[in-house]
């Protein structure tokens, strides 16, 4: 498993040093719209410390943040109105997931019907 790297773009987005659309944010969490979005629909939910991926949130994270986490999910979907049909949730993990960014992201996509699980 990879060490935290801070100077990935979504650690640069938490310090304030580059911009994003925010869409939610606790003490925990921020959400904010993914800058290439993949469907109508489409909102990053990062937890503010910095976990690799899911596998060290799971292990180290405190309750309150892994809380806080899927409590933030119904709160982005109704702000971006997809909570009454529906959506997906997906956390990209290193190589074989398919993670590009090294921060723990939950991609919320929705907004429109999201296709197979895998293609
Ligand atoms: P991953 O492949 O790591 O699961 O997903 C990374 C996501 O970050 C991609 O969907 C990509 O479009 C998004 N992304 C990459 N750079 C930026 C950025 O600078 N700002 C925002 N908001 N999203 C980004």
């Amino acid at each position: 498993m990879k060490t935290y790297d801070p100077n990935n773009i979504f650690a640069k987005i938490l310090r304030g040093d580059i911009p994003c659309d925010k869409v939610y944010e606790d003490d925990h969490v921020l959400a904010f719209k993914d800058k290439f979005p993949k469907r109508a629909v489409h909102v990053l939910i990062v937890p503010k410390k910095p976990y690799t991926d899911v596998r060290s949130f799971g292990e180290q994270g405190s309750d309150a943040e892994l809380a806080a986490i899927l409590r933030a999910v119904p709160k982005v979907a109704e702000i971006m109105g997809v909570k009454q049909d529906g959506f997906r949730l997906i956390a990209n993990t290193d190589m074989h997931g398919g993670q590009e960014v090294p921060h723990l992201h939950f991609h919320l996509i929705g907004g429109e019907p999201v296709g197979p699980m895998v293609s």
